[in-house]
C-alpha cells in the first residue's frame, strides 16, 4: 500500500462503536480517534478509550486519542414541544429569566449571560446559522428580537453572534472535570473549544498538568479556532499550543462562510511556520454520511486542505452517526494520497532566508535537505520527545519521515504530524548499536532494502530529549 503523509482524525460515535468496525477503520487508515465530550458521561469516555486502545492494537497501529471538550455552549432553552418554527418577519424574545418552556413567542436560555452581551441591531445565529434573528432591544433579562430568517428551532440549539464577542470562558466547569477523566487514561491530545486567546489555553495547560502530575503523562493541546475573536490572537494562541483546528462549523458561522477557505489557508500556513500542527476540520465529507460515495466538492475540499499543506482531515458526524464510516475513511485516504502526489516540493524557497540556531534543529534541517537533493529513500528520526519529527514534518518533502521513539506517548503524539510515521523501538542502547538496531528494524518493516540510502538522525547520548547532534547517511549493506 502505497504511504498516505495526511493524517486522518475520526470521531467516535454511536456508528463507530462497534469493536470489528473500529478495528477495520484504524486499518483503513484512522490516525487518530476524536473523543467529543460534549456526549456522554466520565465513564463512557473511559470506556471508549479503552475500547479505542484495544482496537489498535488488534490492527497493529498506535492511534493518538484526542478528548475534544465541550467548552461553553451558548444555546436556546428547551420548548414545551421540544421545538417551534419561526417564521420571517415575527417578533421572538430570549429571556434568560424565563423558567417555563418555550413556545413560539419566546424561549429561555441555558447562557443567562447573553442579555448583558447584545444591543440594538445584533445579529444572532441560532442552530448554526439556519436561523437568523436581529435585536431589537435588550430589556433586562430579555432579548427582544425579529426573525429576519426562519426555520425550526428545537430544544438547545446554539446562538452565534456575527463577528463573535461573546465573553463566556472557553473552560466551564465540566472542562474541568472532563480534562481529569481524559487525563486518567491519558488522552494524547486534548482540543480546547472556543478558546479567545492565549490565556484560555495557557489556563487549559495548567488543568492538564495538574491533572496529568500523577501519570507523570503530558498531552498536546489543540486550540479549536472558531470564534471570530480568536483570528485576530492566532499568532498568540499557536504560541500557546501544540496545535490548532480549523473548526470551520461554529467559525462559518461568526465570520461568514466566504471567508473560511481563505482563512483556513492562512492558518494552516501560519501554523506550520510555528512549528504547530493542524487539523482541518468539519463537513469534509458531509454527504457520506447518508450516501456511499462523496461529491465532487467534496473531493475537492479535501483534496484543497491536503494542497494546503495540513497535517490532518476530520471526519465528524461521518464517522461518529453516518451510515458509512468505513466507505468515508477508505474514500478519504485515497484523496489524500492522490492530492499528495501532486504537490511541488519547493524545500531550498523554504531555507531562504533563515537561520537555524539550535543544534537539534539545524541537524533536523541538514538531513532534510539532504535527504531530498540525494533523493533518499527515508529520513529516519531517532527522537525522545518527537521534537525532530515535527521540525522536519513542517517542510513538504517528498522522502517519507520515520521516527523511530522509545516511548509509546512520542510515538502516538507523533501519529498527527504529517508525513511522520512513528515507530517504537528500544533507545536504550549506545549510539552504534541503536543505528545499526535502527536499520534492522527498518528493513524488517521493509522499508529499506540493500543498496537504499537513508538519512538517520540520532543524538549522543541516546534517548534524551533535545539532544539530536548528529546526522548519519547510510546506504543499506
Ligand atoms: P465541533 O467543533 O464539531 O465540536 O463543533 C468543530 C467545528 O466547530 O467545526
Ligand atoms: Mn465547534
Amino acid at each position: 500500500m502505497p504511504r498516505r503523509a495526511t493524517k486522518i482524525v475520526a470521531t467516535l460515535g454511536p456508528a463507530s462503536s462497534d469493536p470489528d468496525l473500529l478495528e477495520q477503520m484504524i486499518r483503513a487508515g484512522v490516525n487518530v480517534v476524536r473523543l467529543n465530550f460534549s456526549h456522554g458521561k466520565a465513564q463512557d469516555h473511559i470506556d471508549r478509550a479503552e475500547l479505542v486502545r484495544q482496537a489498535a492494537r488488534r490492527a497493529g497501529r498506535e492511534v493518538a486519542i484526542m478528548a475534544d471538550l465541550q467548552g461553553p455552549k451558548i444555546r436556546v432553552g428547551k420548548f414545551a414541544e421540544g421545538k417551534v418554527f419561526l417564521e420571517p418577519g415575527q417578533k421572538f424574545i430570549l429571556d434568560a429569566a424565563r423558567v417555563e418552556l418555550g413556545d413560539i413567542e419566546a424561549v429561555g436560555l441555558d447562557y443567562k449571560a447573553l442579555p448583558r452581551e447584545v444591543k440594538t441591531g445584533d445579529i444572532l445565529l441560532l442552530n448554526d446559522g439556519l436561523i437568523v434573528i436581529t435585536v431589537d432591544m435588550v430589556k433586562g433579562d430579555a432579548i427582544y428580537t425579529t426573525v429576519k430568517l426562519g426555520g425550526e428551532l428545537s430544544n438547545n440549539k446554539g446562538i452565534n453572534k456575527q463577528g463573535g464577542g461573546l465573553t463566556a470562558p472557553a473552560l466551564t466547569g465540566k472542562d474541568m472535570e472532563d480534562i481529569r477523566t481524559a487525563m486518567s487514561f491519558q488522552a494524547d491530545y486534548v482540543a480546547v473549544s472556543f478558546p479567545k486567546n492565549a490565556t484560555d489555553m495557557e489556563m487549559a495547560r495548567q488543568l492538564c498538568s495538574v491533572a496529568a502530575a500523577e501519570y507523570g503523562h503530558v498531552p498536546g493541546l489543540i486550540a479549536k479556532i472558531e470564534r471570530a475573536e480568536a483570528i485576530p490572537k492566532l499568532e498568540e494562541i499557536l504560541l500557546a499550543s501544540d496545535g490548532i483546528m480549523v473548526a470551520r462549523g461554529d467559525l462559518a458561522v461568526e465570520v461568514g462562510n466566504a471567508v473560511v477557505p481563505a482563512l483556513q489557508k492562512r492558518m494552516i500556513k501560519l501554523a506550520r511556520e510555528h512549528d504547530k500542527v493542524v487539523i482541518t476540520a468539519t463537513q469534509m465529507m458531509e454527504s457520506m454520511i447518508t450516501n456511499p460515495v462523496p461529491t465532487r466538492a467534496e473531493v475537492s475540499d479535501v483534496a484543497n486542505a491536503v494542497l494546503d499543506g495540513t497535517d490532518a482531515v476530520m471526519l465528524s458526524a461521518e464517522t461518529a452517526a453516518g451510515k458509512y464510516p468505513l466507505e468515508t475513511v477508505v474514500e478519504m485516504a485515497k484523496i489524500c494520497l492522490a492530492a499528495e502526489g501532486g504537490e511541488p516540493v519547493k524545500l531550498d524557497a523554504d531555507f531562504t532566508g533563515k537561520t537555524f540556531h539550535r543544534i537539534d534543529h539545524a541537524i533536523a534541517m541538514g538531513a532534510l535537505f539532504t535527504a531530498h537533493h540525494l533523493g533518499a529513500k527515508a529520513i529516519v528520526a531517532m527522537t525522545d520527545s518527537g521534537s525532530t519529527a515535527l521540525w522536519m514534518s513542517r517542510h513538504l518533502i517528498h522522502v517519507p519521515i520515520y521516527a523511530l521513539t522509545g516511548k509509546v506517548t512520542t510515538q502516538r503524539k507523533m501519529t498527527l504530524y504529517r508525513n511522520v510515521r512513528p515507530l517504537l523501538m528500544d533507545t536504550s542502547a549506545d549510539r552504534d548499536t541503536g543505528l545499526a538496531e535502527a536499520e534492522n528494524h527498518l528493513k524488517s518493516k521493509g522499508i529499506v532494502q540493500s543498496g537504499d540510502v537513508y538519512a538517520i538522525t540520532c543524538g549522543e547520548p541516546m534517548g534524551a530529549p533535545g539532544g539530536t547532534n548528529m546526522l548519519k547517511i547510510c546506504r543499506v549493506s
